[in-house]
């Protein structure tokens, strides 16, 4: 692990008396029209000694926003980025399945966006469900056009309804990985 970097002077008191402390923390968060109160009761952080001033580092800022994640049940950076990883997927791969842009994955897998609540169910069915991919590199290719009734009949689409049930789509490269899955 590389050393925490701080500044070791308090913006309030401005004395150098910056050290790391483990305190209560509240904060609200506003993400896609709700409002979270997340509560973290052991946040490391830098905490001055003399005046009991906090400043929120990146160590710190990376706590809140797990803690964020948990509270609003959405999948975490890491988690869309190895989900997809197990999938043997780029981020373009999956950006084209989805339909989304490569720079949109991308701030999601590396924390600079907070991907919606409708995104992260959808990245959750398509990350469970080979099904899905399969649909959707289907519907890319053209192969389909609105929902089979196949598909709106079948109890189980899993068990009813497999990819082998239409003809593999002359699917774009990247959907190769998506249809073997
Ligand atoms: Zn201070």
């Amino acid at each position: 692990m590389t050393k925490r970097r701080y500044s070791p002077r308090c913006a309030e008191c401005h004395q150098k008396t910056m050290a790391i402390a483990t305190v209560a923390y509240d904060i609200k968060i506003d993400h896609d029209g709700k409002k979270y109160d997340i509560h973290l009761p052991a946040l490391s952080v830098p905490k001055c000694s003399n005046c009991g001033a906090i400043s929120i580092d990146d160590a710190a800022s990376e706590q809140i926003d797990i803690a964020f994640h948990q509270a609003a049940n959405l999948l975490t950076p890491e988690q869309i980025a190895k989900l997809r990883d197990d999938l043997k997927l780029t981020q373009k791969d999956l950006a084209a399945l989805m339909g989304i842009s490569d720079s949109t994955l991308s701030r999601w897998e590396s924390g600079t966006q907070i991907q919606q609540r409708a995104f992260d169910c959808y990245l959750r069915l398509v990350f469970a469900s080979s099904w899905v991919r399969w649909y959707l590199a289907a519907f890319h290719a053209g192969r389909i056009t609105g929902i089979p009734k196949e598909i709106v009949q079948a109890r189980s689409p899993v068990s009813n309804f497999t990819p082998s049930d239409y003809q593999a789509p002359a699917a774009p490269k990247h959907a190769g990985s998506v249809l073997a899955a």
